[in-house]
């Protein structure tokens, strides 16, 4: 596929780049303040910034061209809807490694035996938003209200763990992100699967599985 790729000189988009070019995309890096022209690309990608994102999105679905969007800590609901009208696909997943959703899935199975659960969630400090987008869709998904502690050090990718208290015992759900190159499956499924979803906002890897 033809793709556009905003944010490709961030820290994902260096790590996504060579391995969509492996995989036979042919990616054209969007950089900031470039004139965003994806007209007769197949979709856009965006890891940018959540000030960023939204602009980069409007302008994609303008030009006609479906998104696949990593970038947190942004609303997509409105855009979903600008996309739905024009018959476009804007699919957002707050963590394209499948590991992370699969943690997210045992955590929601584990909240059903469980009273309360606490989620902590570390991540690299140039990281903009906090609580990170993982860490409340968990939250979402296990109900309750639960607390989130924002971990950001140097030295962190993305991690997460899920802790589970009840009478006498705690169980602990732990996803650790060592390379951002875990991304790259879930960005290359969803670019497969965005023309079968249906117009509109999809969220999530877990719709994909
Ligand atoms: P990053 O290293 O800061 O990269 C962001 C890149 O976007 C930078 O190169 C930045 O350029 C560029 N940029 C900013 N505004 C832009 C615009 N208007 N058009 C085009 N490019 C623009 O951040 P990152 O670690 O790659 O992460 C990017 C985003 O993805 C963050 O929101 C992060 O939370 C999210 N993320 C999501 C997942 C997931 O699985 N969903 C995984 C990891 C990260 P400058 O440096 O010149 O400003």
């Amino acid at each position: 596929m033809k793709i556009a790729f905003f944010g490709a000189d961030g820290k994902v988009g260096r790590a996504l780049l060579p391995v969509l070019e492996r995989a036979g995309h042919e990616v054209r890096g969007i950089e900031i303040g470039e004139e965003p022209d994806v007209a007769g690309l197949a979709a856009a990608v965006d890891f940018t910034t959540p000030a960023a994102a939204p602009a980069n999105v409007r302008a994609a679905l303008e030009q006609g061209v479906s998104c696949v969007v990593g970038t947190t800590g942004w609303d997509p609901h409105e855009l979903g809807e600008n996309a739905r009208e024009r018959g476009l696909r804007l699919f957002v997943a707050p963590n394209f490694s499948l590991g992370a959703v699969l943690m997210m899935r045992f955590a929601e199975q584990a909240a059903q035996y469980f009273p309360r659960a606490e989620i902590i969630e570390l991540h690299n400090e140039a990281k903009q938003d906090a609580p990170s987008g993982t860490a409340r869709a968990t939250a979402n998904r296990i109900g309750g209200d639960p607390v989130i502690h924002s971990v950001r050090l140097p030295g962190l990718v993305a991690h997460q763990e899920v802790i589970f208290g009840g009478e006498g015992q705690l169980l602990t759900i732990r996803h650790d992100t060592t390379a951002r190159e875990s991304f790259a499956d879930g960005v290359l499924l969803a670019l497969d699967k965005l023309s079968e979803l249906p117009p509109g906002l999809t969220v999530g890897l877990d719709a994909l599985l």
